[in-house]
């Protein structure tokens, strides 16, 4: 007897896709045949994990036979002095794709509603879908959250807002005074995600910190994550800061050690590691100048980035003959990994993560031969 598997499986998951992941790095050189690959494609840290984080989790490995400490209680100490908080403010998470996954599933089902903007980053989609609530998802401005747009998408149903400051992939931030206006308007009943994942590297004076806000706005829910700047992405960690009442719903949808126990020593050695953050932001600006500088020579026009990648223009009335998807294909077989943002509805950009010198020298060079072919 054939069973249909996806039929008999919840509706909210019929209409549902699996996240398009990259093949394992060698796999994909081996396929490609190349000697050398370079992957500018997930925003990651090009520096890799401190020492000190290495060492933290050589030393936490000894005893991995143990289940992990369920409530995080010295990295909740540590964040709770960062963010000048009380720890039951903080919810871990298994990369803050997991907080998200929380908030959706504490706070949202059939009976409700969520705001999102067009090309934000797409786990608020995913996340929004898999609890069954409906999508309303508001049109970008030049790329760009509109909040106004996003203000007219809010009805009666409407339980979260997601918003993402940097967003992810396009790169742009909302200024402190057009989200204080968004925030005064709203309700202050819906529960208002802002995902500061690429926080520690806009330097803008006007780019707001959403825990400051909160003693404003008790509905404000900040994610923050150990993958990007710290250089963690392979450990999954990540968390909120939220009024500890949310903090408290968040908790009962979380599964129990969902964060595991190198991912939390590493995360206290990451904290404690402020020169490499340091390291990361300065080794990003003088990227971000590499690569727009070598972008711009090349007439490919960029969407204005304050994160560690920047998306730009290679298809429709964009520079490469070939388009974007054949421009990827081109970089791949020269061995070049970046992103394709078909998915995001970009089919006409791709998103170049910011990396080492080299690394963004060796992107430029390969750019610039596939351009004059
Ligand atoms: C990378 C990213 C995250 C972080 O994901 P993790 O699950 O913490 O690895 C969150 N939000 C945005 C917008 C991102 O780009």
């Amino acid at each position: 007897m054939l069973i249909d598997w996806i039929a008999r499986a919840r509706s909210e998951v019929q209409g549902m896709h699996p996240y398009q992941a990259g093949k394992p790095l060698k796999e994909a050189q081996r396929e490609l045949g190349v000697d050398k690959l370079v992957k500018l494609a997930s925003n990651e840290n090009p520096h890799g994990p401190s020492q000190k984080v290495l060492a933290a989790i050589r030393e936490e490995a000894l005893d991995c036979n143990r289940y992990p400490d369920s409530n995080g209680y010295y990295l909740k100490q540590m964040l709770a002095a960062q963010h000048g908080v009380e720890p039951a403010a903080i919810t871990l998470g298994n990369g803050s794709n997991d907080v998200l996954e929380l908030v959706a599933s504490a706070y949202l089902d059939h009976r409700y509603s969520a705001v999102y903007s067009e090309y934000a980053f797409v786990v608020y989609q995913l996340a929004v879908q898999r609890s069954g609530a409906r999508a309303k998802v508001a049109a970008a401005r030049d790329y760009a959250h509109d909040l106004e747009a996003m203000l007219n998408c809010v009805d009666a149903d409407t339980r979260v807002v997601f918003i993402a400051n940097p967003n992810n992939p396009t790169g742009g931030y909302l200024a402190e005074k057009d989200l204080l206006a968004f925030l005064a308007a709203l309700d202050p009943g819906i529960v208002v995600v802002l995902d500061e994942a690429y926080y520690e590297y806009v330097a803008a004076q006007d780019y707001p910190s959403g825990v400051a806000l909160q003693s404003q706005f008790s509905n404000l829910v900040v994610t923050r994550t150990f993958s990007k700047a710290h250089g963690l992405s392979g450990l999954r960690i990540g968390y909120a800061v939220s009024h500890p009442d949310i903090a408290d719903a968040l908790n009962r949808v979380r599964a129990p050690f969902n964060v595991s126990s190198l991912a939390l020593a590493a995360a206290q050695a990451a904290l404690a590691d402020e020169a490499h953050i340091v390291q990361a932001v300065n080794t990003n600006d003088a990227g971000m100048q590499q690569l727009t500088d070598g972008l711009e020579a090349l007439g490919f026009w960029h969407i204005p980035s304050v994160a560690n990648f920047i998306s730009f223009q290679a298809g429709g009335t964009g520079q490469h003959k070939h388009g974007a998807a054949a421009l990827n294909q081109a970089l791949l077989s020269e061995g070049v990994i970046i992103r394709p943002l078909a998915n995001y509805a970009m089919p006409d950009h791709l998103r170049v993560s910011i990396g080492l010198p080299e690394e963004n020298a060796f992107f430029l060079d390969k750019l610039a031969k596939l351009n004059s072919a």
